[in-house]
């Protein structure tokens, strides 16, 4: 054989081979592209695997609350609520208990406080302590032991924050024995008949007059 014959059947060689390869590779490209545009319509109604309900639903659980919202000792509560759903999850044999499954342990969620709900509860119970001062502040007399009362109830007023006070429904009555109280301080001098204030000079003048008044009451002439 000579070089020209040799040339001549390897060409002939590559041609058959691409002949034959060439379109079976096209081939073999179109019918993937065929299966996949088969295939498509049948995935679409595909039922979801039990497993996949359970992910599903374990995720719809961890998702159902942000633990943000809540103290520490009750993200603890949560977290412990979320891990008993997820066993429950896991137990279940169908759908049916999976959706059980999460509606029970949404139910006991929904029984923890949030952050929110605490402190409303909190300033509710501060609020109620400071109306039962007010309460017990009973009928206003000239009397220590009725200063006292009103004292105690102001004090207690003033260390609620503004959301506690608010709550506070009783506050005109606290106002009104502060009032009557201090009505009762200011008692005309029975020396002079006026009302001396609370300053230093009024205070040495109310003594001055007492003085005075039991003077003349010990001779008799008031
Ligand atoms: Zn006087």
């Amino acid at each position: 054989m000579n070089n020209t014959m040799r040339k001549l059947l390897a060409l002939l060689l590559v041609f058959c081979l691409t002949a034959v390869y060439v379109p079976m590779a096209v081939q073999a490209a179109g019918d993937g592209d065929v299966q996949v545009t088969q295939e498509e319509p049948e995935t679409e109604p595909a039922e979801p695997t039990l497993d996949e309900i359970k992910a599903a639903a374990k995720l719809e659980l961890k998702n159902y609350k942000n633990a943000g919202d809540y103290r520490t000792a009750q993200q603890t509560e949560l977290a412990n609520a979320i891990r008993d759903g997820e066993a429950a999850i896991d137990a279940a044999e169908d759908a049916d208990a999976v959706a059980a499954a999460v509606a029970a342990a949404k139910a006991v969620i929904d029984t923890i406080k949030t952050r929110a709900e605490l402190t409303a509860i909190d300033n509710q119970a501060a609020a109620n302590e400071v109306i039962a001062l007010i309460n017990a502040i009973g009928t206003v007399d000239d009397s220590w032991d009725c200063e006292k009362r009103i004292r105690a109830a102001r004090e207690a007023y003033d260390n609620l924050n503004g959301a506690q006070k608010a709550l506070v429904t009783n506050k005109d009555k606290l106002e009104q024995a502060e009032a009557a109280f201090s009505a009762l301080q200011d008692k005309p001098c029975k020396y002079c008949g006026e009302i001396h204030d609370s300053s230093l000079g009024g205070g040495f003048k109310a003594i001055l007059h007492s003085v005075l008044y039991f003077l003349l009451h010990l001779i008799g002439k008031r």
